[in-house]
């Protein structure tokens, strides 16, 4: 199955302690499929000091999380949908299934 959410997207978190979160995709593993979404899933990691950062401590970090979890909201109508692929001259674009508009690829 091909991945259909791709970096800059929104999604909003469906399941899990995140949910009803919302964020960008700030990265996406295509083989893992998961992605990272900004502030979802926040970790909390303890870091050692290194000759960088002096001061050891506790820093929070989006941990990726399934992209069965979530889904994508379209730029379009503003709700949460799946997406269809369909054909927009020669290219492959995403397809709202809400609204049946394209959903613009955001830079
Ligand atoms: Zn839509």
């Amino acid at each position: 199955m091909k991945v259909k959410i791709k970096k800059n997207d929104i999604v909003t978190v469906i399941k899990g302690n995140d949910f009803g979160k919302s964020g960008k995709v700030l990265r996406v593993f295509p083989k893992l499929r998961k992605v990272i979404v900004e502030k979802v899933n926040f970790v909390k990691r303890h870091s050692r000091p290194t000759q960088k950062v002096k001061q050891g401590g506790i820093i929070e970090k989006e941990a990726p999380i399934s992209i069965a979890n979530v889904m994508l909201i379209c730029n379009k109508c503003g709700k949460k949908t799946k997406v269809k692929i369909g054909q927009y001259g020669d290219k492959r674009v995403r397809i709202c299934k809400k609204c049946n508009e394209m959903i613009d690829e955001s830079k």
